[in-house]
């Protein structure tokens, strides 16, 4: 062990577990500064009993209980999966409701970007052509076309950043007027809608879906785009149908997309960007592959640059139903008041309840990679999940499908699963961070990605996908604020395009993956 300062990490002074900080793990017989011995080889990121602890008493980190000790610990052990017996989920009857709401925190003022103003009042973070789809059945079309336009308009509008095909797996085959139907049709609406495409949408449609574009986009006035010349120009919406009996052809139908296309470049092309407020900016936060740091370094950075965004007048919506269930007792006193402390409870029961429609509950949550990482349960995985929502009151509770406009911290209901949650606050988000510990190349094409990892060892491993090392909290480098700030300082900046994200560098687009707790036909 030459050379080897062996460490841990103590989150809390309750904690009788703490973390082992050492890239390479350390060794049995290994002596921390505290005088504790290890007592057998434990990878880096898991837990260390700090102290005895007896079968059926508490297991303690972030000064919460993670579970019960199944077993009696020595101090000084490893302390597995396997030797903590999952806890009930908090009850969601007895939850105190705004009983410790924090003030106001102080404005930050002064912060901007240089974003794209649409006529509607959102602000763009980006200036991209972005093509709807009502239905799977058209998205090899729809892909097709948007190549054509990259290689052959494209290139003629400097001004407009890419052309994405907005193509998912939803609008057929589905029970579309199910009450679950409304949460993947809503979200969709809004990413056809999204504030990096300037709001003048394109849509395709094959015809004979349930999800027809009148369904998708209420209360707009489509413009039918044939075979022939187009519609007067508007900020309607432009509809090519390929079940359009004007069409001789697969050539005649990508050739209307094509005309169609070439009217909305000439118009995004016009847009520049001016100086907003950092107000304008909302933020969609999600962690995936976390481990056992994401909750002491990434996550918590993450937290502090949310509180500097709600102090900026921002949105910042934290999500994953599942991640923050069993730390639901720790958010519902932050509740600005009662109403939205009831509104979370209400999220918590109906993923409760859609689990256990589906015979599974939270225990399903933690990965392979979560436990690989040294999360060994639900419990504790959401007790550094929550990390990212800050200090702040949680001032609204958005439903799944929601479009979220309220300023300030904000839960947005999402399943955990990355692309899901993603494709979820992609509704409403035009900047997103995401933390990871294992290391997940997750990337969107509407937004910029931020991607910030946990232990400095994934950046060094990564670092041509890695934006930000939160890692530097773990050795005692930079300090949380120290990270949250550059972190805050890189969110101005790639929103106002003058940096852009790995995954844009890459192109790493994740597939669209509407959440559909409705049936399937
Ligand atoms: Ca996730």
């Amino acid at each position: 062990m030459d050379g080897v300062n062996p460490l841990y990490i103590q989150v809390h002074a309750r904690d009788n577990v703490g973390i082992v900080v050492n890239p390479e793990g350390l060794e049995a017989g290994a002596v921390f500064p505290s005088g504790l011995i290890l007592r057998e080889r434990t990878p880096q990121s898991h837990k260390v009993a700090l102290a005895a602890i007896e079968a059926g008493e508490p297991v303690v980190r972030y000064g919460e209980v993670i579970g019960r000790a199944s077993r009696a610990i020595a101090p000084g052990s490893w302390v597995r999966e396997d030797s903590i017996d999952l806890p009930v989920a908090p009850a969601l009857n007895e939850l105190p409701l705004a009983t410790a709401v924090p003030a106001p925190p102080e404005p930050l003022e002064g912060y901007t970007f240089d974003g794209f103003r649409n006529a509607d009042g959102s602000v763009g973070t980006r200036n991209i052509l972005g093509i709807g789809t009502t239905v799977q059945c058209v998205a090899p079309t729809v892909e097709y076309a948007a190549r054509r336009i990259r290689e052959e308009l494209l290139p003629r509008f400097p001004n407009v950043d890419d052309v994405v095909a907005i193509t998912h797996t939803y609008g057929c085959g589905v029970a579309i007027d199910a009450p679950g139907a409304v949460v993947p049709v809503q979200t969709l609406k809004h990413i056809s809608l999204h504030a990096n495409t300037g709001g003048a949408p394109l849509v395709v449609s094959l015809g004979c879906e349930k999800l027809q574009p009148a369904r998708l986009l209420p209360g707009l006035a489509l413009q039918r785009v044939g075979a022939a010349a187009l519609p007067v120009l508007s900020s309607d919406p432009y509809v090519v149908k390929l079940q359009d009996e004007d069409f001789r052809g697969f050539q005649q139908i990508v050739a209307a997309i094509l005309r169609a296309a070439e009217r909305r470049l000439e118009e995004l092309n016009r847009r520049r960007r001016v100086p907003c407020p950092a107000s304008e900016l909302n933020v969609g936060l999600q962690c995936g592959g976390s481990d056992a740091f994401s909750g002491v370094t990434c996550n918590p950075a993450v937290g502090y640059a949310a509180d500097l965004l709600v102090r900026a007048g921002a949105t910042v919506m934290f999500s994953e139903v599942t991640e923050v269930r069993d730390a639901v007792h720790l958010l519902t006193p932050r509740a600005v008041n009662e109403d939205v402390g009831r509104a979370l409870i209400r999220e918590m029961r109906w993923y409760d309840e859609y689990l256990a429609r589906g015979s599974a509950d939270r225990s399903a949550n933690p990965t392979p990679g979560n436990k690989r990482g040294g999360l060994s349960n639900v419990v504790e995985k959401a007790l550094g999940s929550v990390a990212k929502a800050g200090t702040t009151a949680l001032r609204h509770v958005a439903t799944h499908g929601e479009k979220v406009s309220v300023k300030g911290l904000v839960f947005a209901a999402t399943p955990a699963s990355d692309f899901i949650c993603g494709t979820q606050q992609l509704a409403s988000m035009n900047l997103h961070v995401f933390t990871t510990g294992e290391g997940s190349p997750y990337g969107l094409a509407l937004v910029p990605v931020i991607k910030v990892s946990s232990r400095t060892a994934l950046a060094e491993r990564w670092p041509d996908l890695i934006d930000i090392d939160a890692g530097t909290v773990a050795t005692g480098r930079e300090t949380i604020a120290d990270v949250g700030w550059r972190m805050f300082h890189l969110m101005l900046d790639v929103a106002s395009g003058r940096k852009r994200t790995w995954t844009e560098q890459w192109g790493l687009h994740n597939a669209l993956a509407p959440f559909n707790p409705g049936p399937v036909t």
